[in-house]
């Protein structure tokens, strides 16, 4: 018997391809797709040559994340011409198949491995630096799919992305014992949401009384700042919003062998620029995680 043909078609579409790296996650809401977008917008503001396939084909949120709801994509004889945001950002994704975004795709196993192979054999990415792609939540036939067909033209490994929570934890021990078990390397563990950071000014101060009832003292407790510290209104808050006494995601990869990535920040403004499908580095106010994420692009 030969070589599968279809494993040879990706072989070859994705020569052109020098990184491949998979995001994953335990859970869903962790910000992992989130995380993708931004990864992929972070690499491409280093002008790199980047695509972003989103094979989360019951929830595709990349369209939306990109700010490319609504867009279709195009056949030539090259093969399916990915939606660019720039030059050097294609991107990929079910969600531009539908003809409503709040379409439900209801497939079973076989018909979404046909898809995420399609996706991999005719998407025409030409010469890329870096091929992000955003897997669902979990570890399900997708996961074992992508794998099976990148690992026979190189994958570089996979990102875990969690939050700080223990029930998020968990879930990424599995899948980091997935990995181990398909045999694919873990790039390493990114914390998101990992503390409150907000620059000062942005922050409303309440009054609260007795009988809790809240009044809004902002402009007071601005101005009053302004008056005789104005230092602090250059600085940014911090609060940790879900419990680090455990150590977190550093502590686990410590325990699990696996490379700690960094956290990323729970940033209003990130998730702003997420929720209107914009980049963060183009946002001076996303400054704290601009460079969590520049710092974790290092890493790689
Ligand atoms: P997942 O892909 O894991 O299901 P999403 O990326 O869809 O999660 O993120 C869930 C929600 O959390 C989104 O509304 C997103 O804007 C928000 N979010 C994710 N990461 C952050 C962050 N670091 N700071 C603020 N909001 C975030």
């Amino acid at each position: 018997k030969g070589p599968d043909p279809d494993l040879v078609s990706i072989q070859e579409r994705m020569a052109t391809v020098k990184h491949k790296i998979l995001v994953l996650s335990g859970k869903g809401g962790v910000g992992k797709s989130t995380f993708s977008a931004q990864l992929a917008f972070a690499l491409s503001s280093m002008d790199y040559q980047v695509g972003l396939l989103d094979i989360d084909i019951c929830g595709p949120s990349i369209p939306k994340m990109l700010g490319l709801e609504g867009q279709g994509i195009h056949q030539s004889n090259l093969g399916w011409s990915p939606v660019y945001v720039d030059d050097n950002l294609g991107v990929m994704s079910i969600g531009f198949m539908l003809p409503h975004p709040d379409e439900a795709v209801i497939w079973r196993g076989p018909r979404k491995n046909g898809i995420i192979k399609q996706f991999l054999k005719d998407v025409n990415w030409g010469e890329l630096d870096y091929l992000v792609v955003d897997a669902p939540p979990g570890t399900s036939d997708e996961h074992i799919s992508i794998v099976q067909f990148l690992k026979a033209s190189g994958i570089d490994g996979a990102i875990i992305v969690s939050t700080p929570q223990q029930v998020s934890l968990i879930d990424v021990r599995k899948e980091v014992s997935f990995c181990k078990k398909v045999g694919l390397r873990v790039l390493g563990v990114v914390e998101n949401m990992s503390g409150l950071r907000q620059p000062l000014s942005d922050l409303h101060f309440m009054k609260v009384s007795e009988t809790g009832e809240e009044r809004d003292v902002t402009e007071w407790a601005l101005e009053y700042m302004r008056a005789n510290a104005p230092e602090i209104l250059d600085m940014v808050a911090s609060t940790e919003i879900f419990d680090s006494s455990r150590g977190g995601a550093a502590k686990m990869c410590l325990e699990m062998d696996v490379p700690f990535l960094g956290k990323v920040p729970m940033d209003p403004q990130l998730g702003k620029a997420a929720e209107e499908g914009r980049s963060c580095f183009i946002d001076k106010k996303c400054r704290a995680s601009q460079l969590a994420l520049k710092r974790i692009v290092d890493k790689l």
